[in-house]
């Protein structure tokens, strides 16, 4: 339709022809009563085209709105506006406008521009939810720049939990604004950036099917309050004695014995009072209680060359650091503290957390599997995101879509199933 508008204009200019329309119907002032009634008219031709395909209802966005007028009003030659440019000026002002599609037409009169806006294919688009119009006086009558858009809010936990589905966010890594989706079925949601595929958030739904960040999992569980007994032990000992009270208290529970498929974390209190868990619920359980007895300890979230998908913990002493398979049945003896070199060869982590920060690793496995705990190996997830930067646009003709980049999304089942 819009490739139509445009052949049109040029055949005009070729042949010298006179615009007849606008001189027998003159074009009244184009001032804010006249730009909110042709708003009101295309939204109503739109919305009548969208109505029968079950595309949502296209409203206004007045912030969107006024910055739409003034790309308009501010240039000299609306007609030539650069797509390109109306794509990054707004995003720049609307990060979560992630969806975007814009138009510049021209015609003799007023109807004529209504309907060929609403001629527009890129109008069906289910993906988009608000249509902004500004129109402008062009040389051979009117023209108006259009713009279909859908805001998405910005990624945070809040939004989340309250409205599911798609967000923006500015990756802490790179700064590239991407979009993403968050899949509310999934058990551990582990977030990375589609531009430098680096991991920017772990999050994971708790038993009241509320997400959290993993760091939120903890709650400072004490196995050793009341036992004077520990000051003669050993760090060893400690963490064996640890381990075991929670290897006592705990069933290891397989996703299969729980009829459907678990899609929560629990807390450590939560473990303990059902004498229950998998995998990563037992290994937070650990981790907490090493924590708050002021061992540096860490759940690791990865690879286990047996088991496949897995989550265990990391703890570390003056002598070395080992590996506690929180999920082991057995009785618990000193051999169980397994040098973290020694479990290199089966542990394969990629994600780490504690009670404050999430880490990342981009070093080789050779270094990182065998040093949980070094700074250089394990980085901190940067919390905090600032807003600012624009992503790329396509143009084509003067009509151009531009669609969101998605952003990578994995949703892994920690869940032991084997051995
Ligand atoms: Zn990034």
């Amino acid at each position: 339709m819009l490739v139509a508008g445009v052949a049109l204009l040029i055949g005009l200019q070729k042949t010298g022809r006179i615009d007849v329309a606008s001189v027998f119907n003159p074009i009244p002032p184009i001032d804010d009563a006249f730009q909110r009634g042709f708003r009101s008219d295309v939204m109503a031709r739109i919305n009548a085209v969208r109505g029968p395909i079950g595309a949502e209802t296209l409203r206004g966005d007045e912030p969107l709105q006024a910055f739409v007028n003034e790309i308009v009003s501010q240039h000299s030659d609306p007609e030539n506006l650069s797509l390109e440019m109306i794509f990054n000026t707004v995003q720049e002002r609307f990060p979560g406008a992630q969806y975007l599609a814009a138009n510049l037409v021209t015609a003799s009169g007023r109807d004529d521009l209504v309907s060929r806006i609403s001629g527009w294919t890129a109008i069906g688009n289910p993906d988009f939810n608000v249509v902004n119009t500004a129109v402008f006086k062009s040389k051979r009558g009117i023209g108006a720049l259009s713009v279909l858009s859908r805001r998405i809010p910005r990624f945070s936990l809040k939004a989340a939990n309250r409205d599911g589905g798609r967000f923006y966010n500015e990756c802490p890594h790179c700064n590239e604004i991407h979009a993403l989706e968050l899949d509310r079925d999934s058990r551990t949601i582990i977030l990375s950036c589609p531009y430098c595929d680096l991991p920017f958030d772990v999050l994971a739904s708790d038993t009241g099917n509320t997400i959290y960040r993993a760091t939120d999992f903890f709650e400072g569980f004490d196995l050793e309050r009341g036992n004077p007994a520990l000051t003669s032990l050993s760090d060893e000992e400690r963490i064996l004695s640890i381990w075991r009270k929670v290897a006592d208290q705990c069933e290891y529970q397989l996703d299969q014995e729980l009829g459907d498929v678990r899609e929560v974390w629990k807390r450590p209190s939560e473990t303990w009072t059902e004498q229950a868990g998998d995998c990563e619920d037992t290994a937070i359980l650990l981790t907490d209680a090493l924590i708050t007895a002021g061992f540096a300890a860490r759940v690791a979230i990865g690879w286990n060359g047996n088991i496949g998908q897995h989550a265990w913990v990391a703890v570390k002493t003056k002598n070395g650091e080992y590996i506690l398979e929180s999920t082991l049945q057995k009785e618990l003896g000193m051999e169980d503290l397994v040098d973290v070199k020694v479990a290199s060869a089966f542990y394969q982590p990629e994600q780490l957390f504690d009670q404050e920060h999430l880490y990342y690793t981009t070093a080789k496995p050779d270094n990182f599997t065998k040093d949980y705990f070094s700074d250089s190996l394990w980085k901190l997830i940067p919390k905090g995101m600032v807003e600012s930067s624009v992503t790329s646009s396509s143009e084509n003709g003067k009509a151009a879509e531009k669609r969101a980049v998605s952003g990578t999304f994995e949703n892994r089942q920690y869940g032991v199933s084997a051995n």
